[in-house]
C-alpha cells in the first residue's frame, strides 16, 4: 500500500533524510544541521535548498535585518500541506483537516451508516474531504495523505478490512485504492481501537512510551503501544480482546460462535440484557450510561462487574506488555469512576506488584476525538516520512 513505485531522486531521498531532523518545528541553523548530521555545509546548504523549495520549511530569524546575508535558522512550515484524519464508526464519521505540525484546522461530525457498503460511504468521504479542504480554503493539490479509522478489523498492510462483523460489503474492500483514484493520495486505513490509542497518546501521553487503549462499546478491544510502537501483530488482530473467555461467562454465547466471551459479558449491549433481565428498564449504551448518572443501584452494579470482567483479561495483559498506563475509553466508560473501580479492583488485585507499583488505569480524555487525531497522526507519520516526501515531490 505505501510503496511509492515512481524512482525518487536521489537528492530528494537526502533531503528527506534532512528533513527528518526538522520535523519537530525547533528552529536549526546550517552549523547545527552540520554539527547533528556530520555532513558538509555545502551539502546542507543543497539539501535545504530541495526543501524551501518543496516548501516545506521555511527560514527563521534576521534575513532582512541582516543586509541580505542567507537566513540563520530553518524549520518544518507547518502551513505548507494539509492531511485528512477520518474516524468512522457505525452510524457516524468525524473529518478532520490538519497542518503539518499536526494542529486541527477544522473538523466535521456526519451521520453516515458504515453498513450502506464501501460505495456509498467512500463516495460521501470523498465528497466530505472536498468540502472541507475548500472551507479551510486548501484545494486537493495541498492535501498529503490520509489516515482512516474503520469500525472492524483491518488488515494493515493492504488497508482492506478482514471479514468486519458490522460492514457489509468491506470484506476485502480495496480502500486506499479507491481514495488514491478519488483523491490522489495515499490513505492508510487502521481499525478504530488502534487509532484511538495513538490519538490519545499523542495528545495526553506524547512521553509514555507503554500505553494501553481499551474500547468498551458495543464490542471490546484494545490498542497496545509498546516501547512506544502500535503492535499489530503478524496479521493486524493484536489487542483482539473481547472475545476471551472469562470465568463469569461460562456457558454464555457469543455472536462469535464460542461461549464465555468477555464481550458476551461486559460490552455495552451485554450489560443493557443482564439489566432487562432483571426487570431494569433500559434500552441501550446511552440509557445504561445515564442511569448510572442518576446513581441507579443495579445499573452501578452490573457496570461495576463489567469492570471486573474487563479487568480479568487485562491482569494477563498487564503480565504480557507491562504497559504504564491503561486508558479505558469508548461508550460506556462514559459511566466513569464505576468502571473503572472494577477493573482496577481485580487488576491491582491479580497482578504483580513490579507490574502495577506505576500503573495507572484511567479514562479517556480525549473521548470521542481520540480516534480522529490517531487517524491525522497516522496521515503525517507517513506522509513526513522520506517515502511520503519522495511521493509528493514526484507528483508535482
Ligand atoms: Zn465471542
Amino acid at each position: 500500500m505505501m510503496s511509492v513505485t515512481k524512482p525518487q531522486p536521489p537528492g530528494l531521498v537526502a533531503a528527506s533524510e534532512l528533513f527528518q531532523l526538522l520535523r519537530d518545528g525547533a528552529p536549526r541553523t546550517r552549523a547545527e544541521l552540520a554539527a547533528i548530521t556530520g555532513m558538509a555545509r555545502s551539502t546542507i546548504g543543497l539539501r535545504l535548498d530541495t526543501l524551501l523549495e518543496l516548501d516545506l520549511i521555511s527560514p527563521i530569524g534576521d534575513a532582512a535585518s541582516s543586509g541580505g546575508r542567507p537566513p540563520s535558522q530553518f524549520a518544518l512550515n507547518p502551513s505548507a500541506r494539509v492531511v485528512i484524519g477520518a474516524d468512522f464508526g457505525a452510524t457516524h464519521a468525524t473529518l478532520a483537516v490538519t497542518d503539518l505540525a499536526g494542529t486541527g484546522l477544522l473538523s466535521r461530525r456526519a451521520p453516515v451508516r458504515i453498513a450502506d457498503g464501501p460505495e456509498t460511504v467512500l463516495a460521501w468521504f470523498v465528497d466530505a474531504a472536498r468540502t472541507l479542504l475548500a472551507d479551510v480554503g486548501r484545494t486537493q493539490s495541498d492535501l498529503l495523505a490520509v489516515g482512516l479509522g474503520l469500525p472492524g478489523p483491518v488488515e494493515h498492510d493492504t488497508g482492506r478490512p478482514v471479514t468486519p462483523p458490522i460492514m457489509p460489503g468491506w470484506d476485502g474492500f480495496d480502500v486506499p485504492g479507491r481514495i488514491r483514484d478519488e483523491l490522489g493520495v495515499v490513505a492508510l486505513v487502521d481499525n478504530d481501537v488502534n487509532i484511538m490509542a495513538i490519538g490519545e497518546r499523542t495528545r495526553i501521553y506524547p512521553g509514555v512510551r507503554d500505553v494501553m487503549f481499551v474500547k468498551v462499546a458495543t464490542g471490546i478491544g484494545s490498542g497496545i503501544i509498546s516501547g512506544g510502537l502500535l503492535q499489530r501483530g503478524a496479521q493486524g488482530s493484536a489487542g483482539d480482546i473481547g472475545h476471551v473467555r472469562i470465568e463469569r461467562g461460562t456457558g454464555v454465547a457469543c455472536h462469535c460462535g464460542n461461549f464465555g466471551c468477555l464481550e458476551a459479558m461486559a460490552s455495552g449491549p451485554a450489560i443493557v440484557r443482564q439489566l432487562r433481565r432483571e426487570g431494569v428498564d433500559v434500552a441501550d449504551t446511552d440509557g445504561l450510561v445515564e442511569l448510572v448518572r442518576r446513581n441507579d443501584i443495579a445499573a452501578i452494579r452490573a457496570v461495576r462487574q463489567a469492570g471486573r470482567d474487563i479487568g480479568e483479561v487485562l491482569t494477563v495483559c498487564v503480565s504480557m506488555v507491562n504497559p504504564s498506563v491503561i486508558v479505558l475509553g469508548g461508550r460506556v466508560s462514559g459511566a466513569g469512576e464505576h468502571l473503572l473501580a472494577g477493573v482496577r479492583e481485580v487488576v491491582y488485585q491479580r497482578s504483580t506488584p513490579l507490574a502495577t507499583q506505576h500503573l495507572s488505569i484511567v479514562q479517556t480524555r480525549e473521548a470521542e476525538n481520540a480516534a480522529v487525531i490517531g487517524a491525522s497522526v497516522i496521515a503525517l507519520q507517513y506522509a513526513l516520512s522520506p517515502e511520503g516526501i519522495g511521493a509528493m515531490s514526484t507528483a508535482r
